[in-house]
Protein backbone atom coordinates (compact mmCIF):
# COMPACT_ATOMS: atom_id res chain seq x y z
CA UNK A 1 0.00 0.00 0.00
CA UNK A 2 1.52 3.21 -0.79
CA UNK A 3 0.55 6.87 0.72
CA UNK A 4 -1.52 7.42 -1.72
CA UNK A 5 -3.78 4.77 -1.73
CA UNK A 6 -6.98 7.13 -0.68
CA UNK A 7 -6.00 10.08 -3.18
CA UNK A 8 -8.93 10.76 -5.30
CA UNK A 9 -11.22 8.04 -3.67
CA UNK A 10 -14.67 8.24 -2.90
CA UNK A 11 -15.94 9.06 0.83
CA UNK A 12 -19.13 6.82 0.36
CA UNK A 13 -20.83 8.96 2.96
CA UNK A 14 -21.04 11.87 1.64
CA UNK A 15 -19.61 11.09 -2.10
CA UNK A 16 -16.97 13.48 -1.69
CA UNK A 17 -13.66 12.93 -2.65
CA UNK A 18 -10.30 12.59 -0.31
CA UNK A 19 -7.51 14.39 -1.13
CA UNK A 20 -3.97 14.21 -0.12
CA UNK A 21 -3.45 17.15 2.70
CA UNK A 22 -0.53 18.18 5.00
CA UNK A 23 -0.69 19.16 8.75
CA UNK A 24 2.35 20.36 11.46
CA UNK A 25 1.35 18.73 14.61
CA UNK A 26 3.14 18.43 18.16
CA UNK A 27 3.64 14.06 18.82
CA UNK A 28 4.92 13.12 21.94
CA UNK A 29 7.17 10.07 22.50
CA UNK A 30 8.53 8.89 25.99
CA UNK A 31 7.84 12.18 27.53
CA UNK A 32 9.25 14.29 24.70
CA UNK A 33 8.12 16.17 21.93
CA UNK A 34 8.68 17.35 17.93
CA UNK A 35 7.07 19.16 15.62
CA UNK A 36 6.18 17.02 12.93
CA UNK A 37 4.37 17.55 9.30
CA UNK A 38 2.69 14.70 8.45
CA UNK A 39 0.61 13.95 5.60
CA UNK A 40 -3.65 12.89 5.73
CA UNK A 41 -6.51 12.55 3.81
CA UNK A 42 -9.60 14.82 3.66
CA UNK A 43 -12.79 14.66 2.12
CA UNK A 44 -13.07 17.50 -0.31
CA UNK A 45 -16.68 17.73 0.16
CA UNK A 46 -17.38 17.16 4.28
CA UNK A 47 -13.65 17.09 5.37
CA UNK A 48 -13.81 14.45 6.92
CA UNK A 49 -10.72 12.95 7.44
CA UNK A 50 -8.73 9.66 7.34
CA UNK A 51 -4.73 8.43 8.26
CA UNK A 52 -3.40 5.81 7.02
CA UNK A 53 -1.61 3.20 8.87
CA UNK A 54 1.62 4.17 6.72
CA UNK A 55 0.83 7.97 7.60
CA UNK A 56 0.85 7.58 11.41
CA UNK A 57 4.16 5.31 10.85
CA UNK A 58 5.86 7.97 8.37
CA UNK A 59 5.08 10.46 11.50
CA UNK A 60 5.90 8.76 14.06
CA UNK A 61 9.45 7.67 12.58
CA UNK A 62 10.28 11.40 11.61
CA UNK A 63 9.04 12.26 15.09
CA UNK A 64 11.39 9.43 16.80
CA UNK A 65 14.41 11.07 14.77
CA UNK A 66 13.69 14.12 15.30
CA UNK A 67 13.65 13.64 19.53
CA UNK A 68 16.40 11.14 19.05
CA UNK A 69 18.35 14.22 17.52
CA UNK A 70 17.39 16.89 19.69
CA UNK A 71 17.91 14.96 23.38
CA UNK A 72 21.01 13.23 21.41
CA UNK A 73 19.94 9.75 22.73
CA UNK A 74 21.53 6.20 21.48
CA UNK A 75 20.25 4.95 18.66
CA UNK A 76 19.26 1.57 18.46
CA UNK A 77 22.67 0.06 16.96
CA UNK A 78 24.65 1.86 19.50
CA UNK A 79 22.54 0.37 22.41
CA UNK A 80 22.78 -3.29 21.01
CA UNK A 81 26.67 -2.63 20.63
CA UNK A 82 26.92 -1.66 24.19
CA UNK A 83 25.34 -4.67 25.89
CA UNK A 84 26.76 -7.37 23.19
CA UNK A 85 30.43 -5.58 24.38
CA UNK A 86 29.65 -6.40 28.23
CA UNK A 87 28.72 -9.85 27.24
CA UNK A 88 24.96 -9.49 28.68
CA UNK A 89 21.87 -11.05 27.07
CA UNK A 90 18.51 -8.60 26.70
CA UNK A 91 17.33 -9.97 30.31
CA UNK A 92 20.35 -9.53 31.90
CA UNK A 93 20.87 -5.64 30.31
CA UNK A 94 17.26 -5.09 31.58
CA UNK A 95 17.95 -6.18 34.90
CA UNK A 96 20.45 -3.47 34.97
CA UNK A 97 18.36 -0.89 34.31
CA UNK A 98 16.55 -1.12 37.56
CA UNK A 99 14.80 -3.97 35.73
CA UNK A 100 13.35 -2.73 33.03
CA UNK A 101 10.61 -5.39 31.12
CA UNK A 102 13.09 -7.23 28.48
CA UNK A 103 11.00 -6.63 25.90
CA UNK A 104 10.89 -2.73 26.28
CA UNK A 105 14.60 -2.86 26.05
CA UNK A 106 14.24 -5.07 22.88
CA UNK A 107 12.66 -2.51 21.47
CA UNK A 108 14.85 -0.15 22.40
CA UNK A 109 17.54 -1.93 20.15
CA UNK A 110 15.15 -2.82 17.46
CA UNK A 111 14.19 0.66 16.78
CA UNK A 112 10.46 -0.10 18.00
CA UNK A 113 10.84 2.40 21.09
CA UNK A 114 12.51 5.09 22.09
CA UNK A 115 14.37 5.02 25.58
CA UNK A 116 13.41 8.36 27.24
CA UNK A 117 16.44 10.68 29.16
CA UNK A 118 16.90 9.26 32.02
CA UNK A 119 16.72 5.66 30.55
CA UNK A 120 19.47 6.69 28.17
CA UNK A 121 21.67 8.05 31.14
CA UNK A 122 21.15 4.53 32.58
CA UNK A 123 22.32 2.77 29.61
CA UNK A 124 25.51 5.38 29.44
CA UNK A 125 26.15 4.94 32.44
CA UNK A 126 26.89 0.79 31.94
CA UNK A 127 29.64 1.83 30.06
CA UNK A 128 31.40 2.72 33.11
CA UNK A 129 32.64 -0.71 34.68
CA UNK A 130 32.59 0.58 37.82
CA UNK A 131 29.09 1.59 37.97
CA UNK A 132 28.24 -1.67 35.87
CA UNK A 133 29.79 -3.56 38.65
CA UNK A 134 28.14 -2.07 41.41
CA UNK A 135 24.65 -2.32 39.66
CA UNK A 136 25.12 -6.04 38.83
CA UNK A 137 25.87 -6.62 42.33
CA UNK A 138 22.48 -5.09 43.63
CA UNK A 139 20.38 -6.73 40.37
CA UNK A 140 22.11 -10.23 41.20
CA UNK A 141 23.24 -10.30 37.75
CA UNK A 142 26.56 -12.30 37.16
CA UNK A 143 28.99 -10.27 34.86
CA UNK A 144 30.90 -12.48 32.10
CA UNK A 145 34.25 -13.37 33.04
CA UNK A 146 36.86 -11.29 30.56
CA UNK A 147 38.02 -14.38 28.45
CA UNK A 148 41.55 -12.94 28.05
CA UNK A 149 44.51 -13.56 30.03
CA UNK A 150 45.70 -11.26 32.16
CA UNK A 151 48.95 -10.86 30.76
CA UNK A 152 47.74 -10.12 27.56
CA UNK A 153 45.21 -6.94 29.16
CA UNK A 154 46.78 -3.67 28.01
CA UNK A 155 48.82 -1.85 30.50
CA UNK A 156 46.37 0.44 32.54
CA UNK A 157 47.44 3.65 30.85
CA UNK A 158 46.78 2.30 27.59
CA UNK A 159 43.24 1.06 27.76
CA UNK A 160 40.51 2.77 25.33
CA UNK A 161 38.25 5.27 26.78
CA UNK A 162 34.82 3.72 26.74
ZN1 LIG B 1 -17.18 13.33 2.69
Amino acid sequence: MSLSTLDGTLHRGCGGRYALQTETVTMRLSGMAAEVTREFFRCEKCAHEQRTIEQRDAAEKVATELIRTEHELLVPKAIRQLRESLGLTVAQFAELIYGTPKGIVDGWEKGKYLQNREADALIRSLADRETLERRAAKAGVNLPVLDVAPDSLPAAGELPAI
